[in-house]
């Protein structure tokens, strides 16, 4: 049974000196995928914050005395509130206690850790951060799909699929514009029509090739290619589940055909030596 990790249990060190919280990338899913210097942060705690994305493998390291708290996130569901996470990360942080605060693939990348560093730095508390292996680079490594090319992709753009209500809209046209650039969507299972539609209404052909990965880098790891045109389609029907990336560009004919599977829709797939 997980120890009682209440905001009540939490007391004050009795020497009154100030914790130190470690915001750490766990990595995309694979537990060996995480920094030596993660690792080591994780093996030292007091307190491990972690939630559903950062692999819970991971919590084998932890001391067996280290207090393990879920904070539960998952899409649309956050079983402990943003603020909620904040206030418990400070109450162990003035408690005099290590604190690492694990996350999913990289702190910073879409994961609210600039959020918790600045809510942590505005208390005073000491706050440093451990990079990790973001699910792109991670679902890119475990599907033999270069990021960057010299010859088909000079860039890439990591791009949030699902957006808050009042966050300003994604520039579609500046997205599509750039056909040597791989564009990933994070959070895109459920856009997935959304992200095909815009992007061909903005000029990207429709037979782009796309990929879609899901649980990337883990036993479950699912990938497949397919059209932009049939982006939609594939996502409704292929029975993926998140977490699951959104990747479109020329690079992506270069998939290692043993671990991406082809979706055939009525369309015949564009060969790759004429992309
Ligand atoms: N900080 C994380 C991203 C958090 S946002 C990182 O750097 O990777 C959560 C989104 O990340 C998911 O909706 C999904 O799009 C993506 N993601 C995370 N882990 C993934 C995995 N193992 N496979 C595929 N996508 C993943």
């Amino acid at each position: 049974m997980l120890p009682d990790v209440r905001m009540n249990a939490v007391h004050p060190a009795p020497s009154g000196r100030m914790g130190h919280v470690w915001l750490v990338g766990a990595g995309p899913g694979d537990p060996d995928l995480i920094t030596v210097k993660g690792l080591r942060a994780l093996q030292g705690a007091d307190v491990v914050v972690y939630d559903r994305l950062a692999c819970t493998d991971l919590l084998a390291h932890c001391r067996p005395d280290a207090v393990r708290v879920s904070v539960g996130k998952q899409a649309g569901l956050h079983s402990v509130s943003q603020s909620g996470i904040h206030a418990l990360l400070i109450a162990h942080a003035r408690a005099g206690r290590r604190v690492v605060r694990l996350k999913g693939g990289d702190p910073f990348i879409f994961g609210r850790g600039g959020e918790e560093m600045i809510a942590l730095r505005q208390q005073g508390i000491p706050v440093s951060v451990i990079p990790g292996v973001t699910a792109a680079s991670g679902c890119a490594a475990a599907t033999g799909i270069p990021l960057t090319h010299r010859d088909l992709a000079a860039g890439v753009s990591l791009v949030a699929a699902h957006r808050q209500e009042n966050a300003a809209a994604l520039d579609w046209a500046a997205l599509a514009a750039d056909r040597q650039r791989t564009l990933v969507f994070y959070m895109g299972l459920s856009q997935a029509d959304h992200v095909g539609m815009e992007l061909m209404l903005h000029g990207l052909p429709g037979t782009t090739p796309v990929a879609l990965i899901a649980c990337g880098t883990t036993s479950a790891q699912r990938a497949v290619r397919c059209l932009l045109a049939d982006l939609g389609a594939v996502a409704r029907h292929c029975g993926l589940v998140s977490p699951c990336l959104i990747m479109a560009g020329q690079v992506v004919a270069l998939a290692d055909p043993d671990l991406v599977a082809w979706a055939r829709l009525c369309r015949e797939p564009v060969p790759a030596d004429t992309i």
